[in-house]
Formats: C-alpha cells, structure tokens, sequence
C-alpha cells in the first residue's frame, strides 16, 4: 500500500487559519482619543465621535466593548432577529456569519443605531445604547459603518469623502492626511469615485469611517460587489488597516471563507439567533451542530455510537472524540448512545490499494472507491464509494464520503483505496441533534 494522504489535522488550505497566536494579539490599543466632535453626519453612515463620549483609558477598557442581549428586531409582522445574544470583545475583528436574510444588515444597523430593538439591550463600553425603549442617537455612539455599497458621495473627492464626517478643527489637524496615508490613498487624494477600482472605493469608504477614531468600527459586507481576483488583496488590504488602528471590528458576511480566514471570532447567525460563537478553529473543528458543520465547510456526517472509551465507528473503528465538543464519553456506561460523528475530509488518511484483497484486508479501516477526483491546485477533492465490508447494519455508512489529498495528489476514478481516520473527531449525541439543527 502507499501512502498517500497524511495531512496534519487542520492543515489543509481551505480549513481555519492555525492555532498560536492571533493576528491582532501583536497589536498594541493605542488609547482612545477624545476628540471635540460635534459635528453629526448623514445618512451614509459615517459617524462622528461624540464631544460628550467619556474617555476610555487602557487601563479602564472592558475585555468585550459590545454586549447584545435578547435583541429583537421585526419588520412589520416579519422576525428578523429572535434573541440575540453576543458579546463583542475588545480589539478584535468578529465575523457576523449567515445565510442572505438572516439579519445581518439588520443587526448591524440596530448597532450602529439605524434601527430601534423591539426588545433587548445594547451596550456599548460602560454605555447602554439601546434598551428597546431609548436609545443613544447614532452620532453619539463612536461607530463608523462601512455600507454594503461603500456610499461614496461621487460628487466628492476622495480627499472630500474621507474628511466629510470630520469637524474643521480635526479636517485641518492633518486627520485626513493620516488616513488616505494609511489606506495608501495619498496619491489619489483628488480624485472622484468613479476613477477609482472597486478596492480603492473600500479603502476610501473604510478610511471615511475610521478618521472619527471610532470605538467600533462595522464592515458590511465590504468585499462581495469586488471580483474573486481582487477580493483577496482587499481582504488582505483593509486587515492591514485595521489592524494598524487595532480598532474593534465587526464584518458582516455570508462568505465562510472570508470568516474563517479573516476573523479573531466568528458568530454565525441563523433563523435570527446567534447559533455558535468562537475562534475559526473552535466553529471548524467543533460546530454546534450538523448544519453548521456543512455550512462551515464540508462534511462527512457518518451514525456512531459513543462508547466510555471513544466514538464507535465501525468498521472505521473507536475514535477518540475532541473534549471540546462536549458530547463527552464519560467513564460510566450510561454515556454510551446513539450519536453523530463529524469527519472533515482533510481528516481522512488515504492508502492506495494494489488489489480487493489488499483493500477487503483485516486492515482497520475502510474499502472504497474513487468515483471522482476534482483538483484544485492547493488540494484535491475524492468522492469515495465505500464498499464491501463497510456495510454495517447499525451504524450504515454514507454512499459517499469526501476526503482530501493534500497539494500534488491526485487518483484516478476507479482507484481502490482504504480509507483511516485522524482522530479526535467532534459528535453530537444523538439526542442533541434535533434540537440543534
Ligand atoms: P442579511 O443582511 O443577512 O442579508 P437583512 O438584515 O438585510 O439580512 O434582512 C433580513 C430580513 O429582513 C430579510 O428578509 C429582509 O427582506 C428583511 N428586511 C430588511 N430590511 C427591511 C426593511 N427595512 N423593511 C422590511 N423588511 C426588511
Ligand atoms: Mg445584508
């Protein structure tokens, strides 16, 4: 047999970023500046900073400076958000992850203060700015908002677009200046919208909403009108940004992808409810439940059984199950029960088999077949057809099974191979199932 697949767990291209430290952890908060603001802007969103706003001191800066609960939001007899509950940590970037129309846009508005809550708190630092019955105006909130659309004002320049929220006092300190610096605008300082490329309109739209110095800075969904060959430079672009004013940051999008390898902390918002928040790594490796498993990339959902001593697989054996993910496999037998195990495809190890006899072998694992084999130059993609002895009446494999070869493999359809797992692998008893997903 050879081997061919021994891919670390986690490693592939497509998964989270890696553990260690985060992207943002070498940044430094550079304290909040009170400005004399009192200048409130207009519709597009950008808001200016608050002459009243107290200052905030490092040292009297709250680990999370956003704490939602209970929020509601309807649109006439429409629910958009039904209790949601997050908390946004300080200096960090988090992702809102959802389906289109799952109310994203909305929540973001009733952050930045667009839109009134129903019912619910919003608070911002030591700050409550919207208890469903009053509510701190959005020019007093220090949030700048970056609008789906950028919303450049086309009659401006870009010099003009950046400085509209600013008063004169802070538009002549050089604010301006600094901003079209750090968003590498200089040169383009009088130019109008439309001679700019999509990417340069963000930086624009994203250097308008940070030169207030906002606490918070709300991103929605700045990269989806640019075209995937530029998606990833501006990705890369406005993280620079931000991370260089260590603003705390939320992006709104419906791109995985773009959560996964872009956010300090993910929160993935489903039927109006934040269904799972964490770290890339905790959302990929451990999702909440099955569905989130498959939106957050793919998936092989396969019946277990959890044993005291693992997951109980079958003819793929007992796997070790990832503490994280809760489900336990206690010492006592009362914890044995019908459950779902989740194996990523990057977590399947892949032998070449010469012969049925070599892949029907006492061997653990199981024999499958190649149906297809798509390549994607950082990874390859099989659909494998289990086969044989895999039929197990009580824990019946699926007809198909995904599994990755790392960058340079590639099979051709009709390969027989055997198929092992990397364990730990996350499940969910089998109780736990319905009720989440
Ligand atoms: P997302 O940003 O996740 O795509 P939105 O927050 O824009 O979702 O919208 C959530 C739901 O609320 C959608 O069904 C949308 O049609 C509806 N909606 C959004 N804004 C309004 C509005 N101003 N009036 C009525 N319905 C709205
Ligand atoms: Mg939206």
């Amino acid at each position: 047999m050879t081997q061919i697949a021994d891919l670390p767990k986690g490693s592939s291209q497509r998964g989270p970023k890696q553990g260690g430290a985060s992207k943002r952890d070498i940044v430094t908060r550079s304290p909040l500046r009170v400005s004399s603001v009192t200048e409130s802007t207009s519709a597009i969103g950008t808001v200016a900073a608050s002459a009243a706003a107290p200052a905030a001191s490092e040292a009297e800066t709250p680990a999370s400076l956003v704490r939602i609960s209970g929020l509601y939001k309807s649109y006439g007899v429409t629910p958009v958000l039904r209790g949601v509950d997050l908390t946004i940590h300080t200096g960090a970037l988090t992702a809102v992850l959802g389906p289109s129309g799952s109310g994203k846009t909305t929540m973001l508005r009733l952050l930045a203060g667009f839109e009134r809550a129903d019912r619910g708190r919003i608070e911002l630092g030591d700050r409550t700015v919207d208890n469903a019955r009053n509510a701190v105006p959005p020019e007093k909130r220090r949030i700048g908002y970056v609008p789906q659309d950028g919303a450049l004002f086309p009659h401006l320049t870009v010099r003009d677009n950046v400085g509209f929220g600013l008063p004169r006092a802070l538009r002549k300190s050089g604010r301006i200046e600094e901003l079209l610096e750090l968003t590498d605008l200089a040169g383009m300082a009088g130019r109008y919208p439309h001679q700019l490329s999509g990417g340069q309109q963000q930086r624009v739209a994203l250097a308008r909403a940070l030169a207030p110095r906002p606490d918070l800075v709300l991103l929605d969904e700045p990269f989806s009108a640019l075209d995937a060959a530029l998606r990833a430079t501006v990705r890369a672009e406005v993280l620079s940004i931000l991370r260089a004013t260590a603003c705390t940051a939320v992006l709104v999008t419906h791109d995985q992808d773009e959560a996964l390898s872009m956010a300090d902390r993910i929160a993935v918002l489903r039927e109006g409810r934040v269904v799972q928040h964490g770290t890339a790594r905790e959302l990929y490796d451990t999702p909440a439940d099955p569905q989130l498993a498959c939106f957050l990339g793919e998936a092989n959902l396969l019946d277990a059984t959890l044993t005291p001593r693992g997951a109980d697989l079958g003819p793929l054996g007992l796997l070790a199950v990832l503490p994280e993910c809760g489900a336990g496999c206690g010492e006592s037998g009362s914890d044995k029960g019908g459950a779902t195990a989740l194996i990523r495809p990057e977590q399947f190890a892949v032998d070449v088999c010469d012969d049925k006899a070599a892949a029907d072998s006492a061997r653990a694992g199981i024999p499958g077949l190649v149906e297809r084999c798509d390549y994607y130059g950082h990874d390859t993609m099989l659909t494998v057809r289990p086969q044989g002895k895999s039929a197990d009446n009580v824990r019946p494999l699926p007809e198909k099974l995904l599994v990755r070869l790392p960058a340079g493999g590639q099979l051709s359809a009709g390969t027989l191979v055997k198929l092992t797992v990397r364990s730990p692998i996350a499940v969910w008893r089998a109780q736990e199932v319905p009720a989440a997903a």
